[in-house]
């Protein structure tokens, strides 16, 4: 089952909450700021032992002070106009993050709008991968769950996955 809410990500009691994170995972702006600013500042210690994160790829590390299990650190990628193999690797960043969430035995997960922020990545495609991944994966988890920052975007999701139903 895929929901689509509206809510600030840190508040979620769901086994992992998804990070945006960037290559260094020590933590930056946007749902990374608040996500390390919720966790308290062991997260940055567990994050430095990490030694990084490539793009399209994902880490996992304890919630610490966030109500979430899990963090799953995934790195999407900075929009450059498309032709830099920018959607495989948001594709890679949904999928890598379920992967890593299956390996830990995860049966709720919620996911911010990799990329679609400082990143720079359109909002219509990037949902539409977000979408396509969620329906692949959905069968495995109890609940996958896109948490959108704004009812704008949560109004964008429900129509693109109604079109993909
Ligand atoms: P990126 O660098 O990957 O673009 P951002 O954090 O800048 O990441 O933005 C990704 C998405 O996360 C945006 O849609 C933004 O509105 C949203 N966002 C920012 N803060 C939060 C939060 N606390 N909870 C959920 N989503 C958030």
């Amino acid at each position: 089952m895929i929901e689509i809410i509206t809510a600030d990500i840190t508040t979620l009691e769901v086994d992992a909450v998804v990070n945006a994170a960037n290559r260094s995972l020590l933590g930056g702006g946007g749902v990374d700021g608040a996500i390390h600013r919720a966790a308290g500042p062991l997260l940055k210690d567990y994050c430095r032992t990490l030694k990084g994160c490539r793009t399209g790829e994902a880490r996992i590390s304890p919630g610490f002070e966030l109500p979430a299990r899990y963090v799953i650190h995934s790195v999407g990628p900075v929009w450059k106009g498309g032709d830099h193999y920018e959607p495989a690797l948001l594709k890679a960043c949904y999928q890598n993050s379920f992967e890593i969430a299956l390996y830990n035995d995860v049966r709720s997960i919620a996911f911010p709008a990799i990329s679609t922020g400082v990143y720079g990545y359109p909002k219509q495609p990037a949902t539409e991968i977000a979408i396509t991944c969620m329906l692949a994966y959905e069968d495995r988890f109890d609940r996958v769950i896109t948490c959108c920052f704004s009812e704008t975007d949560a109004g964008l999701y429900r129509e693109v996955l109604a079109a993909q139903r």
